[in-house]
């Protein structure tokens, strides 16, 4: 099964994947997590790539593309994969898609996690990272996943971890701004990207306005 997720930052987007990554089991690749180890780790990717993340903007599409066009060609992507996270624009919607016809793979489903502008900021500053993973959900702005408490300290709600961090361009609202412009444009940003894929294959959208969960369970119901 070879799936794409989109949803603007802030959408539960990373959250949502990995429930399908869960129910099909493919390797969940998200270009965000690819170029943020390659920072910790100081790899010349990860050089070239800050600078523009710190600033919220796209790391250029002459890295972006054949970085993940060999990773889905990788032994474990096989038997399927899930990307999030790419393609971020109109150029690498259509870079994807002419790869994926030369290669004669099938692109199944392509979801959009639907959600307004506004309510998406609020969350992306809200957002806390758990240090032992990343995927268990923290937000002190929802209600739902609200970091628990430790003699007054915020801890992750899921593993009781203390080191809940927040990742430096979540905290910065021009960078937040600019990813949004990326994402909402439907000229040639992200919007444009899904709107491409509309007229080729399955597109579902699922609301992501509701918790976590009736997200999650709506989009299990249209993945059957
Ligand atoms: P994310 O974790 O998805 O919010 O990604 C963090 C940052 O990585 C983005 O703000 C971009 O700077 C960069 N990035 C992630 N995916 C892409 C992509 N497909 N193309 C270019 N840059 C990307």
């Amino acid at each position: 099964m070879n799936i794409l997720i989109f949803g603007p930052n802030g959408s539960g987007k990373g959250t949502q994947g990995a429930v399908v990554q869960k129910r099909f089991g493919m390797p969940h690749i998200e270009t965000g997590v690819i170029f943020r180890e390659n920072i910790k780790n100081g790899t010349e990717l990860g050089k070239q790539a800050k600078e523009f993340i710190d600033k919220g903007e796209l790391v250029p599409d002459k890295i972006t593309i054949p970085m993940i066009l060999s990773r889905i060609k990788a032994p474990d992507c096989q038997n399927g994969w899930l990307l999030d996270g790419f393609p971020r624009n109109l150029a690498q919607a259509e870079a994807l898609w002419i790869a994926l016809q030369k290669e004669n793979i099938k692109l199944d489903y392509v979801i959009e996690i639907v959600l307004d502008r506004e309510i998406a900021k609020k969350r992306i500053m809200g957002r806390r990272l758990c240090a032992t993973d990343n995927n268990h959900p923290n937000n002190i702005y929802i209600d739902a996943i609200k970091p628990a408490d430790k003699n007054g300290k915020n801890v992750c709600r899921v593993c009781g971890c203390e080191q809940l961090a927040t990742r430096a361009d979540d905290q910065d609202e021009a960078a937040i701004d600019k990813r949004h412009n990326i994402y909402y444009d439907t000229n040639t940003g992200t919007l444009a990207a899904v709107n491409f894929f509309r007229k080729l294959v399955k597109v579902l959208d699922v609301d992501g306005t509701p918790g976590v969960k009736e997200v999650s369970e709506a989009l299990e119901k249209k993945l059957i």
